[in-house]
Formats: structure tokens, C-alpha cells, sequence
């Protein structure tokens, strides 16, 4: 074991590793719908200030009484965030603004997570999936990973876990027999496509809001249009930092998260019953969670990726049928991983990076949504991953001013366990927070922007501190507290 002052050295050592950044928060105001204009929201319940600042006006029912500080008159009250995203913003904006730049450095080789945050109804999946004619991050992420790629990606899908040894990540990837499994999933998707009705019905976008997706367009109609619709071409992809030895290859993942169980979401099999298999979390010598077991599938194109995503929504709102509930209570993550290889004499993986995006459930309380019994417990779930990660941001936000660290429970939930190595360190982390603007969900949208206020203060490490080489053994809560020191300014 190490003396204190060599303990002191290492501490130092790890300071000088250490970078720092606030967590990205940024807000997505959804436009009115058309059935919500007849109603007649008010223009000035929700208001832009600048480009990061939003001001929230209590509607006339609640001013006197709904607000926690009685000592101001509180009907208007601001919010400062990254970026705000006004109601006017295209898909093309919110993308170019908020994920763009965590795209360029996924394929530079560092690990990211997106995930979107608000109530039912508010513009999560609008966001990240988008109806098919005016695709959300996700298929633009893919949309311009693969023409960055284009010309390099590796037809060599041979590759062993034992000759990758050092990448730690890489291990469980080739788990299953990754070309049967994808050869099932497309004949899966073959059959859907005869049976169309079925396919859109499964679709992104909500089953209650006025946007329905068009039978007609195709899964890779939503790519093309991406680019179809754009004219500045200078995003659409990233020049690569990488010499012409260099192959890439593209894999993902897809599973949900519903009631705390972890549940693959690129099953082949039809869901006959209630019983899914339940995956686990696990860490890996870096300290990254991981979930074990997890299917990852090698796709060619951007539109191969889209297609078996989509085949994870449709399993997801089929499960979600089956247990008579709504498929927005679950917390979804679409993973893409790239892989580095090095072409000279034996094919090596050089590095593996990361991109996963989570749509989060439903922020709402239960009494809003009058859950009873099976639903209670399943709002109550959802809440509880919620809470816990409101719970992990502030103990992290305190650690960056206390000098002894408090206890962060990444652990009380499987949704922030999955996410701590992120908030942690292990790549950028952005949110995308999205509120409506209707005053009958004012309480709501008040609660989401305290919650978002919160996490904009949160401070996170963008380079994960390199331990010292012959540390000793120790427990996970001695090495985060080492951690914390080196990152709270003391
Ligand atoms: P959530 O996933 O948060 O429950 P949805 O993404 O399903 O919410 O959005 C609810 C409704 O509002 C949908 O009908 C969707 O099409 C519409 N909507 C959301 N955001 C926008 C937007 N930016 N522009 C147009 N319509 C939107
Ligand atoms: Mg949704």
C-alpha cells in the first residue's frame, strides 16, 4: 500500500489530468399543435430571453397560490440553459446545435450520451426520432456518421474478442452469432414491410399527438431526406483524423429500461409473454457500466442501422401492447459503436467510441397521469430512476463545492447506474430538455425547469483521470473519493 504521501502525489498527478465542463443542457420548446391552438395558449407563458435564458409565466389559476417562495411575486421566473431551442427551430437546427459536435468526436474516438428529459407529450421523440419526413438526432447521427465513414468502412466482420484484449469494451460484442442475428432481424423487417399498417402503427411518434407518419415513406426515404432537404452540406459530414491504414466498423444496440428491468429491444423472437429476458449491468475493468448480454449488431449503412432500430420500436410498443401500457413509460437507448481497426498485417481494433442516445420516459408525477395499481407501481418505477439521477446531479453539484465528498447514488437506479460512467468522466453528456408551452401544464413544465436548472450547474470531467499505474487495491468508494478530490477545488 502506498504512503500518504505518495497519495498526495498521486492526487496531484490526477488534477493535472482532470478536464472539466458543465454539463450541456439545453431546452427544445415544442410549437403549439394544432389542437392545442384551438384551445388558445397564451403567447407569453413561455418566453425566450437571448439565446440561453427562459422565462416561464405562472398562468392566472395558480399565481397566488403554487409557489414555493412566498416572498416574491413569482409569476415570472428565469432559466438559464446552454442553448434554448425556440418553437420555431427545425430538426436540422437542433441537431447542428446540441448533438453535431458529439458526433464529430465520436468519430474521433470519444464516447458520448444524449438524453432527452421532460414530460409525456412534450417533444421527446419528436426530438430524437422525429416522424419520417423530418428525421430527429438519431437518424441524422447515423445519417452523417456513415457518409464520414463512406469509402472506410471494414467488410472484415471476423474479428475475435481474444485478438482485442486491451479493449475492454470490446469483449462482449461478439456474444452472439452477430451475422445470424442480423440476418434474423432483417427477414423480421421484411415481413413487417409486407404488412404495412402494422409497421407505421409501431411507429415514433405517439399514438395521442396530431403528427402521423406516412405509410408510404420507407426507412430510407427518413435517411435520404435528410440530406435532400439540406443545402449546406459542411455538417452532414465530419472530415476524418485518421490515415488510410485506418478501417472503421459500425455496430449497435438497442433496450429499454421499464421498471427497472433491462430488457434487448433487437429480440428475433415474437413476444408471446409477459416473461422478456432480463439483462444485467456489469462494469469493466475501466469502471464503465455495461449491459451484459446486450445484442450488438454490425451494419453497412446508415439506413441498416435505421431499419433495425426500427425493429426495436416495434418489439418495444409490442411488449408495451402486451403489458397494456404505453410504450413512453419505458427509458429506451439506441447505442452506436464505432470501431477503430488497424489494416496493416493482422487486423487490430485501435480504439472503440461510443454514441448512445436515451429517451428518457415520462417526467410526469403519477398523480398527473391517475395511475392505479399496475400503473402506480410502473409510474413510481419511472420516477424512481428520475429521482435517483436528480438525486445523483445535486451530489454532484454539492461534491464540487464541499470538501468531503458525498455519497452519489449512481447504484439506486439501473438508469443512472448505466449512466454514471458518463457522468463520470468517460465522454460528453448532453441533455435536451423539452417542455410545451400550454399553461395547463404548467406545474409540470415548472418542476422539469428546476430538475434542468439543476443539472446545468452539475459539473463533469471530460477526460476520465488515468489512475496511477501500480495503484493499490481499493474499493469503489475510496477510488471515487480519490477522485473527488482531484476534481472538487479545494
Ligand atoms: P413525448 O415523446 O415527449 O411524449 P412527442 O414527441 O410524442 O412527445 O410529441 C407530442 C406531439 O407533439 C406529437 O404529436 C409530435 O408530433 C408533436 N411535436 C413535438 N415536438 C414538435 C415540434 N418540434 N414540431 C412539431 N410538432 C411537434
Ligand atoms: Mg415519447
Amino acid at each position: 500500500y502506498s504512503s500518504p504521501t505518495q497519495e498526495q502525489s498521486n492526487i496531484k498527478q490526477l488534477k493535472v489530468n482532470v478536464q472539466k465542463e458543465n454539463l450541456q443542457v439545453y431546452l427544445r420548446i415544442r410549437p403549439v399543435t394544432s389542437r392545442e391552438s384551438i384551445q388558445d395558449v397564451p403567447k407569453d407563458c413561455v418566453s425566450l430571453e437571448g439565446v440561453d435564458t427562459v422565462v416561464l409565466k405562472a398562468p392566472s389559476y395558480c399565481q397566488s397560490s403554487w409557489h414555493s417562495d412566498k416572498n416574491l411575486p413569482q409569476t415570472l421566473q428565469k432559466f438559464n440553459f446552454t442553448k434554448v431551442l425556440g418553437p420555431d427551430s427545425s430538426q436540422r437546427q437542433v441537431f447542428e446545435g446540441t448533438v453535431s459536435p458529439l458526433v464529430r468526436g465520436v468519430l474521433e474516438g470519444r464516447d458520448a450520451v444524449v438524453f432527452t428529459y421532460g414530460v409525456t407529450n412534450a417533444g421527446k421523440t419528436f426530438t430524437f426520432l422525429g416522424p419520417e419526413r423530418d428525421a430527429g438526432i438519431l437518424p441524422r447521427s447515423l445519417s452523417v456518421i456513415f457518409r464520414s465513414l463512406e469509402g472506410r468502412l471494414s467488410a472484415d466482420c471476423s474479428l475475435k474478442p481474444q485478438r482485442c484484449k486491451d479493449v475492454t469494451k470490446l469483449t462482449r460484442l461478439q456474444q452472439t452469432n452477430e451475422a445470424t442475428l442480423k440476418n434474423q432481424l432483417l427477414k423480421l423487417l421484411k415481413q413487417s414491410d409486407s404488412q404495412k399498417p402494422n409497421l407505421s402503427q409501431s411507429s415514433t411518434c405517439s399514438s395521442e399527438g396530431d403528427s402521423r407518419i406516412s405509410s408510404a415513406s420507407t426507412s430510407s426515404d427518413t435517411i435520404a431526406n435528410i440530406s435532400a432537404n439540406s443545402s449546406a452540406a459542411e455538417s452532414d459530414s465530419f472530415q476524418l483524423t485518421a490515415d488510410s491504414t485506418t478501417e472503421f466498423s459500425v455496430w449497435v444496440s438497442f433496450c429499454e429500461i421499464y421498471r427497472e428491468n433491462i430488457h434487448d429491444l433487437l429480440e428475433t423472437q415474437e413476444p408471446r409473454t409477459q416473461k422478456r429476458n432480463l439483462l444485467r449491468l456489469a462494469q469493466d475493468v475501466k469502471g464503465n457500466s455495461f449491459i451484459k448480454d446486450l445484442r450488438w449488431v454490425q451494419v453497412q449503412s446508415a439506413e441498416e442501422a435505421y431499419k433495425i432500430m426500427k425493429i426495436g420500436k416495434k418489439n418495444q410498443s409490442l411488449f408495451a401492447t402486451k403489458l397494456n401500457q404505453l410504450s413512453s413509460r419505458s427509458h429506451s437507448m439506441f447505442s452506436i459503436r464505432i470501431l477503430r481497426l488497424e489494416k496493416t498485417g493482422l487486423m487490430r481494433v485501435k480504439s472503440v467510441s461510443e454514441l448512445c442516445l436515451c429517451d428518457l420516459a415520462g417526467s410526469e408525477r403519477c398523480t398527473r397521469t391517475q395511475s392505479q395499481g399496475e400503473r402506480l407501481k410502473e409510474a413510481g418505477n419511472i420516477n424512481t430512476s428520475l429521482l435517483t439521477l436528480g438525486k445523483c446531479l445535486n451530489a454532484m453539484r454539492l461534491n464540487q463545492h464541499h470538501r468531503v465528498p458525498q455519497h452519489v447514488p449512481f447504484r439506486e437506479s439501473k438508469l443512472t447506474h448505466f449512466l454514471q460512467g458518463f457522468l463520470c468522466g468517460r465522454g460528453a453528456v448532453c441533455m435536451i430538455v423539452n417542455i410545451s408551452q400550454c399553461p395547463s401544464a404548467y406545474d409540470e413544465t415548472l418542476t422539469v425547469l428546476k430538475f434542468s436548472a439543476l443539472a446545468q450547474k452539475v459539473v463533469v470531467l471530460t477526460s476520465r483521470p488515468v489512475l496511477p499505474p501500480v495503484a493499490p487495491k481499493r474499493t469503489a468508494r475510496e477510488l471515487s473519493m480519490i477522485i473527488n478530490q482531484a476534481v472538487c477545488p479545494s
